[in-house]
């Protein structure tokens, strides 16, 4: 087994946990972006949040919301950055999905998500939908 979050999940190789649920377990980022940096891993090893099954994905969120609220006062932050780097063009590293949350303060410097594009939409907003709407129907 060679993926890093899948040995923290089973123990071989030690993090700051944080949480351990069913099907999810949550620990610090050993390179933190701000205090209280957490990462939110399912235990089932999968790449792109979008292979999850059902039930991994619902442990997954369950923990991401249930740790927001005591990872922002752990630090007394005001808030909190929470986001999916989804395949490696986002620029993952660790193909094993993880939610990253990132406490946030007032004048931090960090931008919000809106702030990592830079070039905007190349086509137009209802033919997208339309797109996207086809594809869910032909699921
Ligand atoms: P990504 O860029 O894939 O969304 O984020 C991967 C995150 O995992 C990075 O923030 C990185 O610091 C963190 N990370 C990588 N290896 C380890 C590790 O062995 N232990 C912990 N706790 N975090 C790790
Ligand atoms: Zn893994």
């Amino acid at each position: 087994m060679s993926c890093i979050f899948c040995r923290i999940v089973t123990g071989d190789v030690k993090a700051e946990l944080v949480a351990r649920e069913p099907g999810a377990t949550a620990f610090l980022d050993v390179s933190p972006l701000a205090d209280g940096h957490v990462l939110v891993v399912p235990d089932d090893h999968v790449a792109r949040l979008e292979d999850l099954g059902e039930e991994a994905a619902a442990a997954l969120f369950r923990t991401v919301t249930r740790l927001a609220g005591p990872v922002r006062a752990a630090v007394g932050a005001a808030g909190s950055t929470i986001g999916v780097n989804n395949g490696e063009a986002t620029g993952q590293t660790v193909p094993h999905v993880h939610v990253h949350i990132v406490p946030r303060w007032p004048g931090d410097g960090a931008s919000s998500v809106h702030g990592i594009f830079t070039t905007g939409p190349r086509r137009p907003v209802a033919q997208v939908g339309e797109a996207i709407r086809e594809r869910l129907a032909a699921r």
